[in-house]
């Protein structure tokens, strides 16, 4: 069994759950993290809205995100 972990694209950050990253990636207000999520089309601000909205929306939403485009360690 593999046991793989998420990098934070703009950071040195590592999670094992995408889950984790994106927890990480919210509590981020950096440029730079604020600007990959928009190279994903995604925006800081809204995803802190449908968090505080629709409970862990926001989390989820990037979660996916992350699961499929952070790098693997
Ligand atoms: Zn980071």
């Amino acid at each position: 069994m593999t046991n793989t972990n998420y990098r934070c694209p703009c950071c040195r950050k590592i999670c094992s759950e995408p889950h984790d990253l994106a927890r990480h990636f919210l509590g981020q207000t950096d440029k730079k993290h604020k600007d990959w999520l928009k190279t994903q089309g995604l925006s800081y601000a809204q995803l802190i809205t449908s968090q505080a909205e629709f409970g862990n929306k926001g989390y989820d939403t990037l979660a996916e995100v992350l699961g499929k485009e952070a790098p693997r360690c």
